[in-house]
């Protein structure tokens, strides 16, 4: 056992060459079983979607049906969490905000693993809230987990901050003074051309102005990298620098000469 090569996902237990739904991959039998129980949920949910409108008692059967038969290998609680998200988001849609709110504040924050998943339901937690009328908790919520600010990436916190400032009201909130210097610092590191002025006398306004630069600048970048399909190695090369060059956002360019050196 001890000779067999290791596991490609956990790189930890011995591995076996398995074919996963035509995929061949070597897999502890671990590792197999949470990607099953992925794929499982990936498959159901489109009909749980599709059923939310509808019928949305029926999308709730599903997802038990789902968790009946996959509990057992669930060893990460990464479907029971999925799971509750999910039925969340049923009950938000039929305004059944009571329930919503019960279903997303049980997700145990134990179950999050990654700063991008912390920062996922810190959102869906803030939305539920608000279409629950208690804006005031919604907002604590993002509040808080900027402030923890526990490995999250720049690109994060400006989604958080954004939904934040989408919680204020403009005429009355002010920027706690933290967040304001917090909000500098992610305009910075992400290069976003936003007025040091605009930043000093109008933090609210100067997410808002990061926000709509920052997703412009992730549209130009998305449709570059979808004209450079046809492209030659050297015409991508010759297109990706001409990209850094001019691209006002930071991270962006970065982004794009990274690549043009590869
Ligand atoms: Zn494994």
């Amino acid at each position: 056992m001890q000779d067999l090569p290791l596991c490609d996902e956990c790189h930890q237990n011995p591995g076996l060459q398995q074919d996963v739904e035509g995929r061949s991959l070597r897999l502890c039998d671990r590792c197999a079983d949470l990607l099953r129980v992925r794929m499982a949920f990936d498959e159901a949910v489109m009909d749980v979607i599709r059923l939310t409108d509808s019928s949305p008692d029926e999308a709730l059967r599903l997802l038990d049906h789902l968790n009946e038969e996959n509990a057992l290998q669930d060893y990460d609680g990464w479907l029971q969490k999925s799971i509750k998200s999910q039925r969340a988001l049923i009950f938000a849609t039929r305004k059944r905000y009571h329930e919503a709110r019960n279903e997303i504040l049980s997700i145990p924050t134990t179950l999050l693993r990654t700063a991008e998943e912390r920062t996922e339901h810190t959102l869906e937690k803030a939305w539920v809230l608000s279409l629950c009328g208690e804006h005031g908790e919604a907002r604590q919520e993002i509040e808080e987990a900027l402030v923890q600010n526990h490995g999250l990436s720049p690109n994060s916190r400006l989604r958080l901050l954004t939904k934040l400032v989408e919680f204020m009201d403009p005429k009355d909130d002010a920027l706690p003074e933290s967040l304001s210097t917090l909000s500098a610092e992610v305009i910075q590191e992400l290069g976003i051309p936003v007025r040091k002025e605009l930043q000093t006398k109008a933090p609210v306004d100067a997410i808002r102005s990061a926000d709509r630069l920052f997703r412009e600048a992730g549209h130009r970048y998305a449709s570059l990298m979808a004209r450079l399909v046809q492209k030659t190695p050297d015409e991508r090369t010759a297109s990706m620098q001409r990209f850094a060059q001019i691209e006002p956002v930071g991270f962006y360019r970065q982004l794009a000469s990274r690549f043009a050196r590869k």
